[in-house]
């Protein structure tokens, strides 16, 4: 069963486990599809790239060549690996759901599950 992703792109996330184990880092891409997301500055990995034409160039008019070298470039990341950071309460938390009442009616919106904050995630 496919599991929902609970990050979106913004949030502030506490990675804990792999290399960047303890870091903390704004996701830039969420990859829901593939339960993975690229956060920014983390997960680096060097990649080495050679000049080349870019493929999709003929949109933009004349051809662009994209320069060669060696980029860090943050890669894709089992969501499973972070947990996302209360803005409220700072610490990194599992990510509830619940029901709130808005001018909207009712809205489902994400939740801090520490159990002494349960503040609102997303405002
Ligand atoms: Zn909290």
């Amino acid at each position: 069963m496919a599991t929902k992703l609970k990050m979106r792109k913004g949030d502030l996330v506490q990675v804990i486990s792999g290399k960047d184990r303890g870091k903390q880092g704004r996701i830039i891409e969420a990859l829901p599809r593939e339960n993975r997301v690229i956060v920014e500055n983390l997960n680096v990995v060097k990649k080495h790239q050679r000049p080349r034409a870019m493929r999709d160039s003929s949109r933009m008019g004349q051809q662009q060549i994209q320069p060669g070298g060696v980029f860090d470039v943050s890669a894709p990341m089992p969501a499973s690996n972070v947990m996302v950071v209360c803005p409220v309460c700072n610490r990194a938390t599992r990510v509830g759901y619940e029901f709130r009442d808005s001018k909207d009616g009712q809205v489902k919106v994400r939740v801090c599950k520490r159990a002494d904050c349960g503040e609102v995630l997303d405002r």
